[in-house]
């Protein structure tokens, strides 16, 4: 963008300064970046995250005339959240806020400009970090971001996102985020957060954005969806999100996935149970072991053919009325009884990675 709209702008100012040069025989009034005695900023205070919007300054003099052309320098306290270029076009490059800067001479004028994403809220602990605060915003973007480019369509009823420290569903220590209803609550203070480095709890919030996905674009709950495909498909969602973003290869992350499958198995032999035992909720969360991994592994290996696309035939099913078993069939090209034939044969098939590779 800059090279397009520097011209333009430099180029009339600096025929406004010949003007002046050549008009005016006095030597001491060369230019006119000397004369400004104010810079005021007009435009918006506010964008949402990914759009752009321009800001002018109006530059005076001491008798508080206009300044035609005079030069104004553009600044951001966070380029990385919110850019300005030289002609004064904002863009809000990610959820934050900033202030803004325009100087011409030895004044200038600052604003405050805030980028924010429909239809997310987010609530903070006053003794919330502001890495934590920005990691979760950015999440909430990319994971939205993500949902679209796969979907076509993502969460637009108002949704919150807490982080905070005493919260009841946070009760357990190794509780890192859940969503309900419209809400995602992250559990700031507990280990199940505190543990994972910034790219893992991107990936956390992408699963969690992904169950508001499946709540409103499935109208599934694991009363009606079986609980390893609404598990191990965030999980799936969180995984491809997060190297959509150039995080993580999905293929280092899934190496991960197999790793932690194959050395459960090979600790507590047999391993982790059918899959087709743990249809039901409760089932699935009294179930030790690493079985949102195992799900993800099924929810890969059921999404190969036809790709991430056929979560949302699957959902549409489930929403229009099917049993999830039929919505299953259809999204899927096979019954759950022929997958859950097939897939003890493609775990072993996996090649187990000799080192976890994705602790970051
Ligand atoms: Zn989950």
């Amino acid at each position: 963008m800059a090279p397009r709209h520097l011209l333009p702008w430099v180029l009339p100012a600096f025929l406004a300064f010949i003007a002046a040069c050549t008009q005016d025989s006095k030597p001491t009034s060369h230019g006119t970046e000397s004369a400004a005695a104010s810079v005021e900023i007009s435009g918006a205070r506010a964008a949402q995250a990914g759009e752009s919007v321009f800001l002018s300054a109006a530059v005076k003099d001491s008798s508080g005339v206009l300044i035609p052309g005079a030069v104004v320098a553009w600044s951001s306290s966070d380029s990385s959240l919110i850019e300005v270029s030289a002609s004064g076009t904002v863009n809000a490059r990610r959820i934050g806020t900033v202030v803004l800067t325009a100087s011409s001479g030895a004044v200038h004028d600052t604003v405050i400009f805030t980028s924010s994403l429909t239809p997310y809220t987010f609530l903070f602990a006053d003794t919330a970090s502001q890495a934590d605060r920005q990691l979760i915003r950015d999440a909430v973007q990319n994971a939205h971001a993500f949902q679209m480019a796969t979907f076509g369509k993502g969460l637009t009823d108002s949704t919150t996102v807490f982080g905070g420290f005493t919260i009841s569903g946070c009760a357990s220590p190794g509780a890192s985020a859940f969503a309900g209803g419209r809400t995602i609550t992250v559990c700031l203070g507990n280990q199940g957060w505190k543990v994972h480095k910034p790219v893992i709890r991107q990936k956390i919030l992408q699963h969690e954005l992904f169950h508001l996905w499946q709540f409103k674009h499935w109208s599934a709950t694991p009363a009606t969806s079986a609980a390893w495909v609404m598990e191990g498909s965030a999980e799936l969602m969180a995984y491809r999100g997060i190297a959509a973003r150039g995080l993580l290869a999905f293929e280092t992350g899934l190496g991960c996935q197999v790793k932690e499958s194959a050395d459960f198995a090979s600790r507590t032999p047999p391993g982790l149970p059918a899959l087709s035992s743990v249809e039901g909720l409760q089932a699935f969360q009294s179930t030790q072991g690493p079985l949102y991994t195992h799900s993800m592994l099924a929810m890969n290996f059921l999404t190969t053919a036809g790709g991430l696309t056929t979560l949302r035939a699957y959902g549409d099913s489930v929403k229009a009325g099917a049993s999830w078993q039929a919505a299953f069939t259809s999204a899927f090209g096979k019954s759950p009884a022929t997958f859950y034939g097939e897939f003890p044969g493609y775990v072993s098939g996996l090649t187990v990675p000799a080192n976890y590779l994705c602790g970051i």
